[in-house]
């Protein structure tokens, strides 16, 4: 179970892994990509990471989630800002305030988190997206709904990491991959990398 000040501790601790691959993802983005999703990330988890230091003492789990997406959805810019921000505020936003959660409500979170990312950038799983990661993810958590939360995240991220592994063997439909064809292959993607980073940084600050 997370409690407000657990979920706080806890999305600061994936905040600073995050920023703490900047280099990291901007290689992986380099090679198919633009080059810029380590930079992003590192701005839009730093901001979320600011906020949250000052919310100590917010009992609702839900409101952590939406002031950390909010303020990746508003520093990140473009299309990847409002992607990851929706990750963390989709499932968050208009939830009735709840002061502990378990694996089935961060399940319900991240299943309405991927549906509004899918809303919005319609891609599907072999698309090399960030969907390739969180679709699987979203799955193992729903799989694992009436588990242990950590048992729930270890899921999870095993699930992710495979879901970046499968991102190598796909052409990409979006972004400057794009253009590359079947060049891209043999390459992951660097926003499917970033689910899985955060993935493992929850289940990390849980164990
Ligand atoms: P940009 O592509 O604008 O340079 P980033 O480099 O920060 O932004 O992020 C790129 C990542 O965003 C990709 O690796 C991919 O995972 C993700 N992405 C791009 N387009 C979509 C989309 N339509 N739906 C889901 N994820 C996407
Ligand atoms: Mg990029
Ligand atoms: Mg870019």
């Amino acid at each position: 179970e997370l409690n407000g000040e657990d979920t706080r501790n806890m999305l600061i601790y994936v905040a600073d892994k995050v920023m703490g691959k900047k280099e990291y993802l901007t290689e992986i983005d380099s090679a198919i990509g633009d080059g810029d999703h380590g930079i992003g990330m590192y701005g839009g988890m730093k901001k979320a990471k600011k906020r949250l230091l000052k919310m100590a003492g917010e009992t609702d789990v839900y409101k952590l989630f939406e002031a950390a997406g909010t303020e990746m959805l508003n520093s990140m810019g473009g299309a990847s800002g409002v992607i990851f921000g929706s990750l963390y505020l989709a499932g968050a936003k208009d939830m009735e305030p709840k002061e502990a959660i378990k694996a089935k409500e961060l399940a319900a979170m991240e299943r309405k988190s991927l549906h509004a990312i899918q809303e919005r950038g319609k891609a599907e799983v072999g698309d090399k997206t960030m969907v390739d990661a969180l679709v699987p993810a979203a799955d193992a958590l729903e799989a694992n709904a009436d588990n242990s939360l950590l048992d729930a995240l270890k899921a999870a991220e095993v699930a992710a990491k495979q879901g970046v592994e499968d991102t190598k063997k796909y052409v990409a439909k979006f972004g400057r991959a794009k253009s590359l064809l079947e060049r891209a292959i043999g390459h992951q993607d660097a926003g499917a990398t970033s689910v899985w980073l955060i993935f493992q940084g929850m289940r990390e600050y849980v164990e």
